[in-house]
């Protein structure tokens, strides 16, 4: 099957249409007229785009069909926070979360159908992986929330939704160029954040690309070994290689880390904490723990965080608590999580019949 013109990034996707429409004798022109409707002024499906002839927008519904994201549902949290739901083509279901800021909208994006890495705070870990998602999946979510409204236009994405985007990386490649690219949304790289656990091979291949895309590390301790009970990752990514390929990627990393009580929140953390920040000139960012995600963890307490960003910050660390958006909905990191229906793909413990 051929690929949708969605999973292409932009210029791939032009040399395409170039090369169908010069097939069908078109002016040149047709192939700009296409290529617009992908991205940056997008069409739902080629009857939409009435700039184009009808046996025109015909023919390329046969050919080249635009994949769409079903919305199953939407939330809206009582501080404007909304929460998609979309319902994929296979039935698989992964969520995205609109973040409104004075100006600024940040679109929170997944890159997977669950997660395979189980970190022991998250909903979605608890979820298993399902499958990877296509670029058309990825970028596709901030295109359908275009289509549904244009005022809602996001100005940043993180990939801090469902999935490991670097476990996913040849997807998330292309997503970020058509995020990127002026023939794409055009949004600037220092406005797109990927999270990553710390996929070492995916973190040299971010590194490798030649725009400002931001990084932040979900590090949640400043020890191997707390760090492996609360993340089975740290057996093969280790918190000092990590660290290692942080050094090496050149840019200003955030640091993520989750506030979890008694477990990673003393003064002794913070202390280490400021000890590998310092040097790398990096931004910690303290996540109150959503208990949604973490059932017999506690998160710490507001004095407590205070505290603790108090010591990071008197090491010359800058770090902030952030606030927590969409809590009334389950929308905030950790908590996406999509209850599939148990008859489409039985457990593989459960017995065989
Ligand atoms: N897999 C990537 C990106 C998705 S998770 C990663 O882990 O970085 C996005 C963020 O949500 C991560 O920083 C993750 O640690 C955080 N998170 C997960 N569960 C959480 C919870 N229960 N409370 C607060 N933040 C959580
Ligand atoms: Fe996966 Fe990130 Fe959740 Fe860990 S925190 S289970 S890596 S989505």
């Amino acid at each position: 099957m051929t690929d949708s013109l969605l999973d292409l990034a932009p210029a791939a996707a032009r040399e395409k249409i170039v090369a169908w429409t010069a097939e069908r004798g078109l002016p040149g022109y047709r192939a700009d007229q296409i290529n617009r409707r992908l991205w940056t002024s997008p069409v739902g499906s080629w009857s939409e785009a009435t700039e184009l002839p009808a046996p025109l927008r015909d023919a390329l519904e046969a050919d080249w069909p635009l994949p769409r994201l079903a919305v199953a549902s939407l939330e809206t949290s009582a501080d404007g926070t909304r929460k998609f739901l979309w319902r994929l083509a296979d039935g698989e279901a992964i969520e995205s979360v609109l973040i409104p800021s004075g100006a600024r909208r940040t679109l929170c994006i997944s890159s997977q159908a669950g997660c395979a890495l189980g970190c022991v705070f998250c909903a979605t870990g608890r979820m298993g992986f399902r499958r990877n998602l296509t670029p058309a999946e990825i970028a596709g979510q901030v295109r359908e929330i275009i289509l549904r409204d244009p005022t809602d236009r996001p100005t940043n994405i993180v990939f801090m939704g469902m999935g490991e985007p670097l476990l996913n990386w040849p997807a998330v490649d292309v997503a970020l160029t058509i995020l990127n690219d002026p023939a794409g949304f055009g949004i600037g790289a220092r406005h797109i954040t990927v999270s990553t656990v710390g996929i070492l091979p995916g973190m040299e291949a971010l590194r490798a690309r030649p725009e400002q895309f931001r990084l932040a590390i979900s590090l949640h301790a400043a020890r191997s070994d707390t760090r492996l009970g609360l993340m089975p990752i740290e057996k093969k990514y280790s918190l000092g290689a990590v660290l290692t390929e942080a050094k090496r990627f050149g840019r200003r990393v955030t640091f993520e880390y989750v506030m979890i009580a008694g477990t990673n929140d003393r003064d002794e953390d913070a202390d280490r904490l400021a000890r590998l920040a310092q040097p790398l000139g990096a931004h910690v960012n303290l996540l109150p723990l959503h208990p949604g995600g973490a059932p017999g963890l506690a998160p710490s307490s507001g004095n407590r965080m205070r505290a603790f960003a108090g010591r990071l910050q008197s090491a010359g660390v800058e770090a902030v608590i952030r606030r927590s958006r969409g809590l009334d909905i389950n929308a905030a990191c950790g908590q996406l999580y999509v209850e599939m229906e148990k008859k489409r793909r039985p457990s593989p413990t459960a017995p065989a019949r």
